[in-house]
């Protein structure tokens, strides 16, 4: 149960003063709903209004506060020319500009004849010395009010400055003084204030260094977060040490035989995977271990193999993937492989329903089947298993730390095996998972062509889909991918089916169309065409991003390929040279390249290893944005920049081990602070993982 203490931080937004649903929900768009959210919304920069110059030295350019007498209002003849009120102090005169004003509100708080307070950015014009639309404008009583140093926030359409600093000031003014959850050398060591010090500092930047991630304040809070991260992961860890695990221990037979019966030879980081993951398996504590490879570098048959060691134990196992789409393929690729072992595999998603789900449900329960692939609905309440003794969950980083809950209720003693395509840095590997055991597939499969990577600027869009015409003349695959994101979701949409609209009135009906917004079935229909041939270009939001195996393709276009980021164009790019066909994939963007973009475009055309690939992404874009939080699975950081933060990310990892070594249930000294701590961050789950919690 959340501590008392915190209840006010976590009242709605709504509940400030001055803050209806109208404000509150522009506030949740931006920030979030609670009262915390608001504190984690820092400021971006900060106004410095202590310039009070007489009008006639007055420098333009600047923010200025200026105490003034109201002249005259000049309401414009026609409504497109400002409305303007000249004011004077005993030195000079300045016009306040307003455009598309309401003439009775500014009467109103500029009376003529009245001194006024204003403040904002200085012009000049000729010799006309201008403040368009100022900040603030305030009775001399009120100048209490007006700030020396203001913080700027970063807004959404609809709010303004005003509004969100209130808001802001009114969180802070509820943020209790919380127990220290930092262990006491540490935080003298780093001479950072308390946590609700920090809150208000942050808030209240006096230079522009105090908004620097390097700032003692902010620092505190990123490490605060990253604590709370690393402790919630160590905590969860301990638990799954605490529980008994179950060694599984088969003969090996139905893996020898699925070996042999392969069409390729296993790499050599593959026998090397395979044989860590056996050798986890066969303790009595439960493995937790990430596989981790490249695209194309063949997780699919290391996870086979060792679900195949569940079977040969009598056993059960279970993968897990992130989509419909993939959970079909994946089902594809191993009833393939069960097959050459003689045994059965089953598909659970969401779309099956009714009695053949029931009938599947209870054989699973019985034990009549041993190998399962599913979407989360394998997790789902009603699926039971008889003894389910491993789950692979495939492309890990679009599952929450909830869902490896979920899947830890389900079967206590159960190993893990997480697979990511991502070649994700030291420094992500630990905020996303903390310790994990990771067996790495460095090598391509052989046989593997480099991707020929060219980039073109928009304009040769013609010459593009003459070279697609004559590809597809000669019976190749092509993607042609679109860029979509959520916040310009309408018009990428749209822009992806007018493409699709318009190659196909050139190439005919063998162009289909496949995003994340038709309909489940439709999609995977065209996806299914194509790897079956029978339609030639797919043109395909991301949707086919992660893991989608379709070996004939050979060449990918993809659009705006500046909208995209380094580790997604590398994953892009994974989906074709997945045959001993060469391949082409052509990067298409608007011209002209800021430098990030160019950097970018380098880097995918120099290298292929997609581990150095995501060093640089990080490099150059700063870890947040490196996996796209949003798909990611990694916790979203509000005050935590991997990037800059990589140091106390470490010792948060270490501090987070130790406290789960020694006090996993919470109970010692710093034991109720570290809990107010996990609530304050809603990592509530790992609180119930202590026994005591
Ligand atoms: P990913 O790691 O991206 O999930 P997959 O497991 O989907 O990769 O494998 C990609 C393709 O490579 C599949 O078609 C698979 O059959 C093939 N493959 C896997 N291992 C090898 C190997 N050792 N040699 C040749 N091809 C392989
Ligand atoms: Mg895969």
């Amino acid at each position: 149960m959340r501590p008392d203490i915190l209840f006010p931080l976590f009242a709605q937004v709504t509940d400030l003063p001055g803050i209806g649903p109208r404000l509150g929900k522009l506030i949740a768009k931006l920030a979030g709903e609670r009262v915390v959210s608001l504190l984690w919304h820092l400021p971006a920069g900060l106004v410095d209004r202590r310039y009070t110059p007489k009008l006639a030295e007055a420098t333009a350019g600047i923010i200025a506060s200026l105490r003034v007498r109201v002249g005259k209002h000049m309401a414009p003849h026609n409504p497109r020319q400002p409305y303007k009120v000249i004011c004077h102090d005993d030195t000079g005169e300045l016009t306040l500009t307003f455009f598309k004003a309401r003439a009775d509100y500014l009467l109103k708080v500029l009376p003529e004849g009245k001194e006024r307070l204003v403040s904002g950015r200085l012009e000049r014009y000729g010799d006309e010395l201008q403040m368009t639309h100022p900040d603030y404008i305030l009775d001399p009583a009120q100048a209490a009010e007006l700030p020396d140093i203001e913080p700027v926030y970063p807004l959404t359409a609809g709010l303004t400055p005003r509004v969100l600093l209130k808001a802001a000031g009114a969180a802070i003014a509820r943020a209790p003084a919380l127990p220290e959850w930092i262990d006491k050398a540490y935080l003298a060591r780093q001479a950072w204030p308390g946590w609700r010090d920090a809150v208000a500092a942050a808030h209240r930047p006096a230079v522009e260094a105090d908004l620097l991630p390097t700032a003692p304040a902010r620092q505190r809070l990123a490490f605060d977060e990253l604590l709370a991260s690393q402790l919630a992961l160590a905590l969860m860890r301990a638990s799954q040490r605490r529980r008994a695990g179950r060694a599984v221990v088969g003969d090996g037979r139905l893996r020898q035989e699925t070996i042999a019966a392969l069409p390729f030879r296993l790499t050599s980081s593959q026998e090397q995977a395979s044989l860590e993951i056996a050798r986890d398996m066969a303790l009595p504590t439960p493995m937790v271990r990430l596989l981790q490879g490249d695209v194309g570098s063949g997780k699919t048959v290391v996870a086979f193999l060792a679900m195949l060691a569940c079977v040969e134990a009598g056993l059960q196992a279970a993968m897990m993937a992130p989509t419909d789409v993939l959970a079909r393929q994946h089902y594809a690729t191993m009833e393939t492989l069960a097959r050459a072992a003689g045994v059965e595999i089953a598909l659970l998603t969401g779309r099956d329903k009714g009695k053949a789900r029931a009938a599947l449900l209870e054989r699973l329960a019985s034990g009549g089947i041993s190998l399962i692939v599913g979407t989360h609905a394998l997790f789902q309440g009603d699926v039971a298993f008889k003894d389910l003794a491993l789950a692979v969950i495939d492309e890990q980083h679009r599952f929450g730390v909830e869902q490896r809950l979920a899947l830890g209720a389900k079967a206590p003693t159960c190993h893990l095996l997480v697979m990511t395509a991502t070649p994700i840095p030291r420094t992500l590997m630990m905020a996303a998972y903390g310790d994990m055991d990771v067996s790495r597939l460095t090598e391509k499969p052989a046989g593997r062509k480099p991707v020929d990577t060219r980039a073109l600027p928009s304009e040769r869009l013609a010459e593009v889909v003459a070279a697609v015409g004559r590809a597809l003349g000669r019976g190749e695959q092509v993607f042609w991918v679109c860029p979509l994101v959520e916040e310009s979701e309408a018009i990428d949409l749209a822009a992806a089916t007018e493409r699709h609209a318009y190659l196909r009135a050139k190439f005919g009906v063998k162009v289909g169309l496949a995003h994340g917004r038709q309909k489940a079935a439709e999609r995977d229909q065209a996806v299914a065409d194509f790897a079956e041939k029978r339609i030639g270009l797919l043109v395909a939001t991301t949707v086919i991003e992660v893991g989608v195996d379709i070996p004939a393709a050979s060449i990918m276009v993809i659009e705006h390929a500046e909208r995209f980021g380094l580790s997604q164009l590398h994953q892009l790019r994974g989906r074709v040279g997945r045959s001993d066909r060469p391949s082409t994939c052509l990067l298409l963007y608007q011209a002209p390249l800021g430098p990030t973009a160019k950097a970018r475009i380098r880097i995918l055309r120099e290298t292929d290893d997609g581990f150095r690939i995501a060093e640089e992404d990080l490099r150059l874009r700063g870890a947040g944005e490196l996996l796209g939080t949003r798909q990611s699975g990694l916790p979203d950081f509000r005050l935590a920049d991997l990037a800059v933060h990589g140091d106390l990310l470490a010792a948060a990892r270490d501090d987070a081990r130790i406290v789960a070594e020694t006090d996993a249930d919470l109970a010692g000294p710093r034991g109720e602070a570290l809990r107010t701590l996990l609530y304050l961050f809603e990592r509530d789950a790992a609180v119930r993982t202590v026994r005591s919690g």
